[in-house]
């Protein structure tokens, strides 16, 4: 008779298979059993036919990523533990020293950070091009390009890139296209097949998401994916994947799976206040120009048309406004601290409304024509009531003036 501790770790029970529930069941793991040495030496940890360590993936894992797969239109996925993770693990699969990335000048903050920073220490180098000119993309192209980063709508001034034309000079090149996702999460357009009825199969070969933003859609998890649609490439991020030891807690992807189907419904609803408050804020005297891909006048609209303007829920929930120069910065920071439903704090995609004050120039390599001068301020539109939101933003604008 062995001690009870020991009963105890090793209880003959196991409950019977077959369980069936509306959510998948969370399976936490580091180890995973083997039967036999046979069978821990040949058994496979690269695709989804089994299961060998925790970081390798677990049927919560697998389920997340398939799910995340059909949302985008890809073949194959990985998690990574952020966004920016994700962002950073495609440089890391795909680059090496001597090797040149291009970036957009208005690509997620972070993102340039990290091509300043490592790649450049590990003999990366990087070129900003402008997002809305594929003929500047196309005048930066050399033999040491290897990858092209596009992100549609582009962070803070969400400027909507001529996204099938970056691609188009891409392909023609035979260079990687990286797309960071966040934005239209699967929703607005289909990655992989950017216009289908024109050119079937024209997309990305990555696709980038923070799961943080709309898959999770509380404001409580960051996670990211890595997305693609060819084997030899999703092998050269998984090996990476692996190499650094990357992996999401059970937990996490639990509450993602949870989310996405609602997902859709969440990003039609922050669409339809979003573009219902940007209409509205083009109305309001202190705002000198509004950022929102969907108003004719914005920058990159007719681009945003060829893509997303194809019924509800294409241009999610990000909406910006240029603050008339006259306005110093004390002025507008009580402006964002005189928002009572608006609360200050970075990401988006959660069930509250979030504002921040952005230093553009800080953050662009050059301040276009386009985006008029003064401060820009960022809400991310939550699921409020539209009309709270818009009395929020009036008050406030009363504590500016
Ligand atoms: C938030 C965000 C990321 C990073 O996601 P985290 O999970 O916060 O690391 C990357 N790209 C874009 C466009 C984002 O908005």
């Amino acid at each position: 008779m062995a001690h009870r501790t020991t009963e105890l770790i090793h209880h003959p029970y196991v409950a019977p298979a077959g369980f069936d529930a509306p959510q998948p069941g969370v399976f936490k793991a580091s180890t995973v059993f083997f039967d036999s040495v046979a069978a821990m030496r040949s058994r496979e940890w690269k695709d989804k036919s089994a299961y060998t360590y925790g970081l390798h993936g677990t049927p919560t894992t697998y389920a997340l990523e398939e799910r995340l797969c059909a949302l985008e239109g890809g073949l194959q996925c990985v998690l990574a533990p952020s966004g920016l993770c994700a962002v950073a693990l495609v440089a890391m699969a795909v680059l090496k020293a001597g090797d040149e990335v291009l970036l957009p000048d208005n690509i997620y903050g972070p993102n340039k950070a990290f091509a300043k920073g490592e790649l450049a220490n590990w003999g990366i180098t990087h070129q900003i091009y402008d997002p809305l000119n594929a003929q500047d993309l196309e005048a930066r192209i050399s033999p040491a390009t290897k990858l092209v980063w596009v992100e549609a709508a582009g962070s803070v001034t969400l400027e909507f890139p001529d996204l099938v034309g970056l691609v188009r000079v891409c392909k023609a090149r035979g260079i990687m296209v990286a797309l960071d996702n966040t934005w239209g999460a699967g929703l607005a357009f289909a990655p992989f097949d950017l216009i289908p009825a024109q050119s079937p199969g024209l997309g990305v070969d990555i696709s980038a998401h923070a799961l943080t933003k709309y898959p999770s859609g509380g404001g409580d998890v960051l996670m990211g994916s890595v997305i693609t649609r060819d084997v030899g490439l999703h092998m050269r991020v998984k090996m990476a994947h692996m190499r650094l030891g990357l992996g999401v807690g059970a937990n996490d992807a639990e509450s993602v799976l949870r989310s996405l189907p609602s997902m859709e419904l969440r990003y039609r609803a922050h669409d339809q206040a979003t573009r219902a408050l940007a209409r509205w804020c083009t109305g309001q005297p202190e705002f000198v120009q509004v950022l929102h891909p969907a108003l004719t006048n914005s920058p990159g609209h007719d681009h945003w048309r060829v893509l997303c303007d194809n019924g509800p829920g294409g241009a999610a929930g990000l909406l910006s406004v240029v603050i008339d120069p006259r306005f110093n910065q004390d002025q507008v920071d009580a402006f964002c601290d005189g928002l009572k439903l608006f609360r200050l704090g970075y990401s988006w995609g959660g069930p509250i409304s979030l504002v921040v004050p952005y230093d553009v120039p800080g953050m662009r390599q050059a301040w276009p024509d386009r985006i008029a001068k003064g401060t820009v301020v960022r809400f991310a539109i939550g699921l409020e009531a539209v009309e709270d939101l818009q009395a929020d933003i009036a008050q406030a604008l009363l504590a500016m003036r």
